[in-house]
């Protein structure tokens, strides 16, 4: 398997080659050359692996179509040592929870940092810190972070060899529980730096130092944004695991109307919905390979919060990017993006892999005009149902009645973005589809809006009881480049 950018650079890579690479040189994303095709008795073997050994099975199994260039018995090691239910809560690591007939919750957030990110970020530590033993190299991992993304990334580098994380954050934004999360790592190799700033004065120190192409080669600066290829493969995995858990036998008897009993339905005529809380779509475009490899997913509902550029261009073929000012501050704020970065992996797609058309909507009319329209291209209309993808959006209130209604009703408390995929979930629902909601945080992280809306605050994880009083390490720094490299460089012995 070699993997190509969306703009045309064909060059043949393998997966270890664009494992800690971030754009193609070319600007691109990379892309598997094609997407391997799972048949109704792969689907069955599948399905039986996953129900007698488990997650990491599964995984291998799904990771083995991607990645040739590593041996599958140390891609099978990778895996177990991986996903373990010490790492992520439960033997199932993606449990599904019923919330009303038809309607499920898929638990991708019961890793070390209480994010969906850590099914994809606890991966990449693993490969990250194989690969580079297997070549003898060191890494930097430079990042930005206002929350999520930074711990999950921490807490997944913590300890590894041959790797140092260097994550800056703007001093004194973050809440107090990512704070405590973060700051709280003794390990030696993590080094959390608070910048007198706001989130936008620590992405562009990041960007000025990857532009540094001396200091960037010098002292083996990378990256691990939602743009790295292994990170949506490790989130393909739970489609499938989702998809397996709501069309068992045990639970398609609870899973609500259905338009004509067919109790002998065969594998592969199954049919799943998944609705997604959107940012970056990452998440989402895991669930587009998926579905490209043939699970049978009827819809993958894009939810989006009051930053809607994604719901606009779901309804309307226009994409829209909006100015850094003009994006919202909302209750779901790792959904407030103005520029979905993996969004190109889908129309690279949609245009039939067409890489020229997808460099002129991306690299010309994207930065001249800060939108482009497709709603005349032949291949637009009727996309939606080619592709599955349909849409919503969500707002504050939303927010607020949906997490009120279903601790009322099912006494489940969810999160902020969750609850903008079930408030979508519902305005898609079919007969006889289940619809899973992936669940992409629990409420703790996000504690002020749930006491907004239930007068109380969520329940706390026993192991993060007390963390905002454990010793605090990070290091202030103003919003100064030099500053910012003069501390990596002291660390990093070459
Ligand atoms: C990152 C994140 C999202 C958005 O995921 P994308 O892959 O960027 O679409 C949604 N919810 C939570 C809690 C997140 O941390």
């Amino acid at each position: 398997m070699h993997y190509l950018s969306t703009r045309g650079d064909a060059t043949p890579r393998a997966f270890c080659d664009i494992l800690l690479e971030g754009l193609a040189p070319d600007g691109g994303l990379y892309l598997p050359e094609r997407y391997p095709q799972i048949d109704a008795a792969e689907l069955a073997r599948l399905r039986a692996v996953h129900a007698s050994q488990g997650y990491a099975a599964l995984a291998f199994e799904i990771l083995s179509l991607y990645i040739a260039d590593i041996p599958a018995a140390d891609l099978r090691a990778i895996c177990e040592k991986t996903y373990t239910a010490d790492v992520f809560g439960t033997p199932e690591m993606v449990p599904l929870k019923p919330l009303e007939p038809g309607l499920f919750l898929l638990g991708l957030s019961n890793g070390p940092t209480l994010a969906f990110k850590d099914m994809a970020m606890q991966l990449l530590g693993h490969l990250f810190e194989y690969e580079l033993a297997r070549r003898g190299e060191q890494l930097n991992i430079l990042g930005a972070t206002s929350g999520d993304t930074g711990s999950a990334a921490e807490y997944a580098m913590r300890g590894k060899q041959g790797i140092r994380v260097f994550m800056t954050s703007p001093h004194g934004r973050m809440s107090p529980f990512q704070q405590a999360q973060m700051f709280s790592l003794q390990d030696e190799n993590i080094h959390n730096i608070a910048i007198e700033g706001v989130f936008d004065d620590c992405q562009d120190i990041v960007k000025a130092v990857s532009n540094d192409l001396a200091f960037k080669a010098r002292y083996k600066i990378g990256t691990v944004n939602s743009i790295n290829w292994a990170r949506l493969l490790a989130q393909v995995v739970y489609y499938f695991a989702g998809y397996f858990q709501a069309t068992s036998d045990r639970v398609q008897a609870t899973s609500g109307p259905s338009p004509q009993p067919s109790p002998q339905r065969g594998e592969g005529e199954k049919r799943v919905s998944f609705t997604v809380p959107s940012g970056n779509f990452g998440n989402v475009c895991a669930g587009h390979v998926a579905r490209m490899m043939g699970l049978p997913i009827a819809h993958l509902v894009v939810a989006t919060n009051e930053n809607d550029v994604l719901d606009e261009f779901f309804r309307t073929g226009i994409y829209r990017v909006r100015a850094a000012a003009d994006t919202l501050e909302t209750s779901s704020p790792s959904m407030d993006i103005s520029k979905a970065s993996n969004f190109e992996r889908f129309v690279f797609d949609l245009l039939g892999r067409d890489a020229a058309a997808t460099r002129a909507l991306f690299a010309e009319q994207l930065p001249r005009q800060g939108f482009f329209d497709l709603s005349r291209d032949t291949r637009f209309p009727g996309a939606a149902a080619r592709y599955g993808f349909q849409s919503g959006r969500s707002t504050h209130a939303d927010r607020l009645a949906t997490i009120r209604d279903l601790h009322q009703r099912c006494a489940v408390t969810i999160d902020t973005h969750t609850a903008d995929g079930v408030k979508v979930a519902r305005e898609h629902r079919e007969g006889g589809v289940p619809m899973i909601v992936l669940e992409t945080a629990l409420p703790i992280k996000f504690a002020d809006t749930i006491t907004e809306a239930l007068g109380h605050p969520p329940e706390r994880p026993a192991k993060f009881a007390g963390i905002e009083d454990l010793p605090k390490r990070v290091t202030v720094l103003s919003a100064d480049v030099a500053q910012v490299k003069a501390l990596i460089a002291a660390q990093t012995k070459i």
